[in-house]
């Protein structure tokens, strides 16, 4: 066949679409982009329901930052619908703000604390760990066993399929404690939805004729033919070495979607449910996009072991395990590894971003 790129991507997640879109629009350079799904925008891809409700395929996406390169990178293709999430987590049977905070506290034990009272409350609780190695060594140590009980260990357990004494501390580390009635799920400047959606965005990333898209493709089916300088890699890293040193374990999802003939389901975007049922929580999309609709979409999060691989193993065997694919990697002279899924790293949207423009410009100097 003999087709020739400068730049070849595998994957058009937002890791391979902003590279796409860079190398087209700054290097003025033609771009193929092997995607094996029949849509792009990886696991940020939205669309509307057949009853015309938009709703995140993949689970629910809130971006957020701090980094203003990244937030402005991507208002180049997108207004915001600012807003900022909020989650509420489903404790005996009453619905109370998640992360923890004088709010949770004070709606747990009836209270009425204040900032410094709850300090003191959770201190007195919270159990001595010289060394902290585990994400139910961070709960305990900041808030003792009933907190960890109650909103974190079985959570973890059903989201994971591991005890929180077997994961990294940086797992449950992404859910602060505040003392103080911030309730927001997140704290960062910049928060918010694309305001016509993810996919919107993705294609305004994407409209520059040099960029070539070939859904519907595994890269192996097609890569012997293709001659190319520079290979951007945003899949699976096992994969890519035919397994080599062994399959790399993903958490992966059910996504269970379901209508309702009423305006709202639910009091929040996202309720997360702990200790009751087999999913970990419910998402009310018009809640997260502003959409109005007299009938309402919910999906349920039920997790598994096998399936599209969603979200990297954070134990410490696993990254041993990719500690050998990862000498491989560093040995590649023409193939760049970037993503949640090449990296093997638990990263957030903005830090997905972040990594692909920093990369772009390694690469093109
Ligand atoms: P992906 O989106 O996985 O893209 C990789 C692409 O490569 C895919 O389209 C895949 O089909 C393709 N591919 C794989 N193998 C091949 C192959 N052999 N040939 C061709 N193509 C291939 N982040 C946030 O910032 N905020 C959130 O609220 C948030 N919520 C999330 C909720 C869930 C349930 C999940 C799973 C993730 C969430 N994230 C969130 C993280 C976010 O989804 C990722 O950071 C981001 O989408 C990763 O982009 P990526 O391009 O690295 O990977
Ligand atoms: N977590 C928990 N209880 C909750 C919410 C989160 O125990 O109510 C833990 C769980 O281990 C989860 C991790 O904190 O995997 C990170 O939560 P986050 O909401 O950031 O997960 P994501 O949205 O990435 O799935």
């Amino acid at each position: 066949m003999g087709m020739k790129y400068e730049y070849v991507i595998v994957g058009a997640g937002i890791a391979g679409l902003t590279m796409a879109e860079r190398i087209a629009n700054v290097l003025n350079k033609k771009v193929l982009v092997i995607e094996k799904r029949n849509h792009i925008g990886g696991n940020i891809f939205d669309s509307y329901n057949e009853d015309g409700i938009l709703i995140h395929n993949y689970g629910p996406h809130i971006f957020h930052t701090n980094d203003k390169g990244v937030y402005d990178y991507l208002s180049q293709f997108t207004a915001w619908r600012d807003f900022w999430h909020r989650v509420l987590t489903c404790v005996d049977g009453n619905m109370i703000p998640m992360p923890i905070t004088l709010e949770t506290i004070n709606q747990l034990y009836n209270t009425n604390f204040t900032g410094e009272e709850m300090e003191a409350f959770l201190k007195e609780r919270a159990e001595d760990i010289p060394e902290v190695k585990t994400s139910k060594d961070v709960v305990l140590s900041k808030a003792g066993e009933e907190i960890y009980q109650k909103f974190f260990e079985n959570y973890t357990k059903k989201q994971w399929g591991l005890d929180p004494a077997l994961i990294d501390t940086a797992v449950i580390s992404r859910i602060p404690v505040r003392f103080n009635r911030d309730t927001r799920y997140f704290a960062d400047k910049y928060q918010g939805m694309p305001k016509h959606g993810y996919t919107k965005m993705c294609e305004a990333m994407v409209a520059n004729p040099n960029i070539k898209l070939l859904l519907n493709t595994d890269y192996k089916e097609v890569i012997d033919d293709i001659e190319y300088d520079k290979l951007i890699y945003t899949g699976p890293t096992d994969y890519f070495y035919d397994y080599k040193y062994g399959k790399m374990a993903y958490r992966s999802l059910d996504f269970v979607f379901e209508t309702y003939d009423e305006e709202e389901y639910q009091p929040a975007p996202v309720v997360n449910y702990p200790n009751d049922y087999d999913y970990t929580r419910i998402t009310e999309f018009k809640k997260l996009t502003g959409q109005k609709h007299a009938k309402t979409t919910i999906m349920k999060e039920f997790p598994k072991s096998e399936g599209e691989p969603y979200y990297p193993y954070p134990t410490k065997e696993y990254k041993e395990q990719f500690a050998k694919y990862r000498e491989e990697m560093d040995k590649e002279t023409k193939v760049f590894f970037l993503g949640r899924l090449a990296e093997y790293r638990y990263y957030n949207i903005d830090a997905v971003v972040r990594s692909a423009l920093d990369l772009f410009e390694r690469i093109s100097k």
